[in-house]
């Protein structure tokens, strides 16, 4: 049998601080891939696996997982590693472990990442999930000294992981991964002597940086704070005057009990803002869990006095069409049907404003992309 894997990036015989490791794989097993890079034998990052890869799908046109076969992720080296040679393996867990790739790169000198400006000290806010004690400092990372869970550091950012997790980077990504609204600007601006939790920040754009934000994410992006992917949150209670969340309550494997935790670290009084997915295909695939009616919204909110609840302009239903007809395009194989989506897809961009107002707002509240929801802990 032959290894349908092909690494892209890094190319060369150097590794640098910071290192993207990008390219397709096709597997023999039929599961979905879980792929990592090992260095010197230790697990030391994951892969996202599943990019649409049209290109590695027109040559291996009868492997249904060609199209999805795109894979990326970063992989820092510390100050420990620069002038070594360290031995890179890229595996996939899967596949019973299956070896796809190996090589010894050289390290170059080491680059301190760059701190941004911070209104507060994040290891103060911080305590162990689990207990909730104080974490301690340590060579290898920041530890509980009463359960004696290691949270490793990559780049000085802590990841507080699910068990057997590996820190997954995407240090490389510039795309805005998903823009402020007005209102989550306006939040951030109302709380500048306050402290704020933007919850699943993505990539912030260096601008659109403030120092009294804390940007928690799943996946450690260039100027991610800390990276969480467990259900309990490592903040102390009252933490937070403001949480912001855009895009990603349907990512929670548990968004009630999500709500629970953000509840808990807002300060009484404290102002929650979200948004979430409604009418949207699948993305960020397989950490995609649970689209939810403007109900469903409410009820996962309970623990919040509502404010406000609703449907924001992108989220009206000519928004979720586009997504859906993106989102399908590349797996059309018809070529009649790829042009009538092209087609469908320019006519209702052309007259998007038009399309949402026609339905009224009985039809947007049924079709909607997704709905807000801002309310407040109670006192
Ligand atoms: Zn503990």
């Amino acid at each position: 049998m032959t290894l349908r894997f092909n690494l892209e990036t890094p190319g060369g015989p150097q590794l640098n601080t910071i290192n993207r490791f990008s390219g397709w794989y096709i597997p023999d097993h039929g599961r979905r891939p879980e792929l990592y890079v090992a260095c010197n034998g230790k697990r030391a990052a994951s892969l996202e696996w599943g990019s649409v890869r049209p290109d590695v799908s027109s040559v291996y046109s009868t492997h249904s997982q060609a199209i999805i076969s795109g894979f990326q992720g970063d992989l820092l080296m510390g100050e420990q590693e620069q002038a070594q040679a360290v031995e890179v393996v890229v595996l996939d867990a899967a596949g019973q472990d299956r070896e796809l790739f190996r090589r010894t790169y050289a390290v170059g000198p080491y680059r301190p990442p760059v701190i941004r400006d911070r209104s507060f000290n994040l290891f103060e806010l911080l305590v162990c999930p689990e207990c909730r004690s104080p974490l301690a400092k340590q060579d290898q990372g920041w530890m509980c000294p009463r359960c004696a869970r290691l949270v490793p550091l990559k780049g000085g950012v802590p990841h507080f992981l699910q068990e057997q997790g590996t820190p997954c980077l995407h240090v490389t990504e510039q795309t805005n991964t998903h823009p402020y609204s007005a209102d989550v600007l306006d939040i951030l601006g109302r709380h500048r002597a306050g402290l704020v939790l933007d919850f699943g920040a993505g990539h912030t754009p260096k601008e659109l940086l403030r120092p009294h934000v804390v940007y928690l994410d799943a996946v450690q992006y260039e100027w991610t704070d800390l990276v969480c992917t467990r259900a309990r949150l490592p903040f102390r209670d009252h933490t937070f005057d403001a949480v912001v969340s855009q895009a990603v309550f349907e990512h929670l494997e548990d968004p009630h009990y999500t709500a629970r935790e953000l509840c808990r670290i807002l300060r009484p009084g404290g102002i929650i803002h979200l948004d979430t997915a409604f009418m949207q295909p699948l993305h960020g695939d397989p950490w995609h869990f649970f689209n939810m009616t403007q109900h469903g919204l409410r009820k996962v909110m309970a623990p919040f006095e509502e404010i406000r609840c609703g449907i924001k302009s992108y989220q009206h239903p000519s928004a979720s069409l586009l997504m859906q007809f993106d989102a399908i395009a590349p797996f059309i194989t018809s070529r009649k049907w790829r042009n009538t989506i092209a087609k469908w897809r320019k006519e209702l961009e052309a007259g998007a404003g038009e399309f949402d107002d026609a339905l009224g707002e009985a039809g947007r509240t049924t079709l909607a992309a997704g709905f807000f929801f801002e309310g407040r802990r109670p006192q």
